[in-house]
């Protein structure tokens, strides 16, 4: 059977990472029909638009897409692709894997982490209001209003939306994760002692349908703080971390740490419709170009999205392929140690294909 998967390379060591994956898939001998796709600064400067309608086109018709990073350019006036694609295409669930592989030298050996990440709402729903403006002038005013709060005058303000049918889904998604991959406890990270109203729902809406419907399942509840403690300290203890957006997104840089670094922490963006993988580093501008960007983390997603595909042999043959490497020592790039390129890397992988 033939997939058709939706390419993007990306920007800075995108395109680098990228191409190496994709040799490593087509190494497996998995049939692939690749769209590949231009998204971000290039084709922004000659179109006006970073993220053009037919790359969304091609998503919305393959169904899937492997992304390499891409740049946000700071103040240019662009919307974030990243962002972008996971609110047109609604892909709500973020998973990030943080799995120590014997052989990467960690304090934490045994670290096989999760992490389940709201992907639409909270403080990353990118509802602001910049200091100074009429439009941050007339909110508060009506917060004076509504509920006597002062807010000063140079204050800039982002809201933290968090629903229950956001928060439902991601819960459902996150249990059924846990559930399918025999993971037996789930924790949910909160902060719902201060944040009531918003927290509150993440915590109380996910308690509900944790007894509700998922009754074999230990599910913890877990101040986001005192989960950071605990990552630092036995994260072993850990398995899944179901978390709002904000709180996932530092939680799983900080568990990529745990075993490795970003050069080894692979990532998904799912929806109802619709799955983007990419990996959880960005585009490393100050080593693009050199060849010498880590392709694990990249490869390491195109093994999810095997997955995803059904492709579970093909996946267990490329990750057996990463695990060889790493406990052999290497080929690895300088991130690790090493003094390989990402050729040099590619290379191995694909001879070390079972
Ligand atoms: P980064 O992840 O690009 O880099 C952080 C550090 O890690 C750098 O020192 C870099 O060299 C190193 N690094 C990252 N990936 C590596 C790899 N595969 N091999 C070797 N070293 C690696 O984070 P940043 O510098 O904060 O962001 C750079 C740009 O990427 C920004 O414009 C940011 O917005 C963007 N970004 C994009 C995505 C995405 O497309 N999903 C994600 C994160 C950041």
């Amino acid at each position: 059977m033939s997939h058709r998967i939706t390419l993007i390379r990306g920007d800075g060591i995108g395109p680098e990472v990228i191409e190496s994956a994709r040799a490593v898939v087509e190494a497996t001998g998995v049939n692939v029909e690749w769209d590949i796709q231009e998204a971000g600064a290039t084709v922004a400067e000659r179109e006006g638009d970073p993220l053009p309608e037919r790359v969304l086109g091609s998503i919305r018709s393959s169904g899937t897409a492997l992304k390499g990073p891409i740049t946000t350019p700071v103040g240019t006036g662009f919307r974030s692709v990243n962002v972008a694609l996971r609110q047109e295409l609604d892909l709500f669930a973020a998973i990030r894997p943080s799995r120590h592989f014997p052989g990467v030298p960690t304090r934490h050996p045994g670290v096989d982490l999760v992490v389940i990440r709201e992907n639409t709402e909270d403080l990353y729903r990118g509802i602001e209001f910049e200091r100074g403006t009429a439009q941050t002038a007339r909110l508060r005013g009506v917060l004076e209003e509504l509920a006597g709060y002062r807010i000063p005058e140079d204050a800039g303000v982002t809201v933290k939306p968090i629903s229950v049918a956001g928060t439902r889904r991601i819960v459902r998604f996150g249990l059924e994760y846990a559930q399918r991959n025999r993971r037996k406890k789930v924790t949910v990270g909160h902060k719902a002692n201060i944040m009531r109203f918003s927290d509150g729902v993440f915590l109380q809406t996910a308690l509900g349908i944790a007894a509700a419907e998922y009754p074999d399942l230990e599910v913890q509840a877990m101040q986001v703080d005192e989960l950071a403690m605990w990552l630092a300290w036995e994260p072993e203890t850990m398995s899944v971390l179901l978390l709002p957006n904000l709180y996932g997104d530092i939680v799983s840089d900080l568990c990529a740490g745990l075993v490795g670094g970003l050069g080894l922490a692979p990532g998904a963006n799912i929806g109802e419709r619709y799955a983007v993988f990419e990996p959880v580093h960005g585009s490393a501008p100050d080593i693009a170009g050199r060849g010498v960007a880590n392709p694990l983390a990249t490869v390491l997603t195109a093994v999810m999205m095997l997955r995803h595909l059904g492709e579970g042999d093909a996946a267990r043959r490329v990750e057996g392929s990463v695990g060889a490497l790493l406990e052999d020592g290497g080929p690895l790039t300088p991130d690790m140690g090493g003094t390989a390129t990402t050729e040099d890397v590619t290379l191995a992988l694909a001879a070390g294909l079972r």
